[in-house]
């Protein structure tokens, strides 16, 4: 029997449920559909907090149990920080090669390619308790996509920390420096 405390994570997608399971090996992680949440959540906050408040508490609420949620997302200096949180959906279709695709267009003899990856998270608990926590990580924007590694903007995302582009980089790699590790990171000296 295991004696890991679980956390909820309101999220369906299986790259997030797995680099956050790896991130809190001291947890259990499940994904709200493991647990019958089938709803569909809308995000229609105005920052990554607003939208991760959104999911944490529709589900902690929806099960009874504390759940965490992140919003994330790539903001682009030269875009004035777009397509931030409607970089899941920036193509309209939710197509990460759309997504990456238009991207490269938006950024077509643009010289300041520089961005970050923001990830904020919410810990939310029934009783309504919240505990919050930001990471970024900062890169520039490739001008065309290398390797399949992980997933999203990934393989157009130069990182500065790792010297090379995500699309190439191990699981083990990015788990080091992603904005999720450090929101995660930062997450769990609060929830001490
Ligand atoms: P969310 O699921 O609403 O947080 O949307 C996040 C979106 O931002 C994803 O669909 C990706 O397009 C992008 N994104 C977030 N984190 C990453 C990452 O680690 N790598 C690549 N793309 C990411």
């Amino acid at each position: 029997m295991s004696e890991k405390q679980r956390i909820v994570l309101a999220s369906g997608n299986a790259h997030k449920i797995k680099e956050i399971a790896q991130m809190l090996p001291e947890f259990e992680v499940v994904g709200y559909k493991e647990l019958g949440f089938n709803e569909e959540i809308v995000e229609d906050g105005s920052t990554f907090y607003e939208n991760a408040l959104i999911k944490a508490k529709t589900v902690s609420l929806a099960l009874n149990l504390p759940a965490l949620a992140d919003d994330s997302g790539i903001c682009v200096d030269a875009l004035d920080g777009q397509p931030g949180i409607f970089s899941a959906r920036y193509a309209g279709d939710g197509v990460d090669a759309h997504n990456n695709a238009l991207l490269l267009e938006n950024m077509k003899g643009v010289k300041n390619r520089k961005a970050k990856f923001v990830c904020c998270m919410v810990f939310y608990k029934p009783d309504g308790t919240i505990i919050t926590a930001t990471g970024e990580t900062h890169g520039e924007i490739m001008q065309s996509e290398q390797g399949e590694n992980g997933f999203g903007y990934d393989p157009l995302f130069f990182s500065y920390d790792l010297k090379k582009c995500l699309g190439v980089a191990t699981d083990k790699e990015k788990n080091t420096i992603s904005h999720r590790f450090r929101a995660i990171d930062a997450l769990k000296d609060k929830l001490k």
